[in-house]
């Protein structure tokens, strides 16, 4: 199996019918920006940039925020990064941000983090709006915001990025080639209101990790809930499809970087709800890539048309034998 993923390393991911599906990234640290080239992804389709926070004893500076940037775009070469900007708060919670402003958090999940957090204190996603339009100079520049819940707020952390964009452009400082900005959808609120939010955005990513647990009021954290909750239940899958199908047309690339993603057989669902970018861990590429090559997508459509119509009782017993049929392996 290895020696087969070393072999897919350089091989594009069609379709057996065709179609080109892009294989990304999760990444955060310095050190996993070298398996991009290793593992042969299409770039980092999720940069989780809190990281740099959440290991620091102290509020990352300015120039330590746009080091890390500028390294992370020179490792990725050609492929794009989508830098998500930060997601802390919350259980996230940061020993140098006062406690006392995360007291009322009692469900932290729901709490004040990730984009919440950014909005109020304006400063920080000013410092690291500028550490990436100034690391993106004369590059394309992804940025993405967490927990985006309605579309002002979206609105209201681009005009960040465009205040700091003014002032480097009365400096005369070399900017972006191009900069693009997307949203995640981890609360299922956003999908009510796609049809605004689609018009500001270039992409949009599903975050499934954060969006399973809202849908299902159950904390992702908790052990006693883990196995309880399927990804490949009626309610997401229907859930997806409904935005996946609200999305199609309007332009915006559209992708999932949850866990779901890394995994074949929920891969293989996503690919059947239309979603043709999988943003994964880099251990995964070599198994999805594999898959993708196995599958045609017009009879994997239709298979999910019947399949959430009239959900089988075991959805996930009735994907696997539809795979095992065709020979498609998704362990
Ligand atoms: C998600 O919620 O699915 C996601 C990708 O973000 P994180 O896991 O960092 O919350
Ligand atoms: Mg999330």
């Amino acid at each position: 199996r290895q020696a087969l993923y070393a072999e897919l390393r350089d091989v594009e991911p069609f379709t057996r019918c065709g179609t080109r599906i892009e294989v990304m990234i999760n990444a955060g640290l310095r050190d996993d920006i070298s398996a991009l080239p290793l593992v042969g992804a299409d770039g980092i389709g999720l940069f989780r940039t809190e990281f740099q926070f959440l290991v620091s004893a102290t509020l990352p500076q300015r120039e330590r925020q746009f080091r890390l940037y500028r390294d992370v775009l020179d490792a990725a070469g050609d492929r794009p990064v989508i830098f998500r900007t930060v997601d802390i708060g919350g259980d996230k919670a940061l020993p140098y941000l006062r406690e006392s402003e995360f007291e009322n958090d009692e469900n932290p999940a729901m709490g004040w983090r990730a984009l919440r957090l950014a909005l109020e204190r304006e400063g920080l996603l000013k410092v690291q709006a500028r550490a990436l339009l100034e690391a993106a100079a004369g590059r394309a520049l992804y940025v993405m915001f967490p927990m985006v819940s309605e579309p002002w707020e979206f609105d209201a952390a681009k005009a960040v990025f465009d205040n700091q964009l003014a002032h480097l452009r009365r400096k005369k400082k070399l900017l972006p080639e191009s900069i693009r900005y997307g949203a995640m959808l981890e609360v299922p609120a956003l999908a009510e209101v796609l049809d605004q939010l689609l018009p500001r955005i270039a992409f949009l990513s599903v975050g499934t990790n954060d969006l399973t647990q809202f849908l299902f009021a159950a904390d992702r954290a908790n052990p006693k809930l883990a196995e309880r909750y399927d990804w490949l239940s009626p309610a997401i899958l229907r859930f997806l499809r409904r935005v996946s199908l609200a999305t199609a047309g309007s332009g915006v690339a559209l992708g999932v970087c949850g866990e779901m993603g890394g995994r074949r057989l929920e891969a293989l669902a996503l690919l059947g709800l239309g979603f043709r970018r999988l943003s994964i861990t880099p251990v995964s590429v070599g198994p999805i890539k594999e898959l993708v090559r196995q599958v045609d997508l017009r009879e994997l459509e239709k298979a999910m048309q019947g399949w959430l119509s009239a959900p089988p009782p075991d959805m996930r017993a009735a994907i696997t034998a539809w795979a095992s049929e065709r020979g498609i392996d998704t362990d």
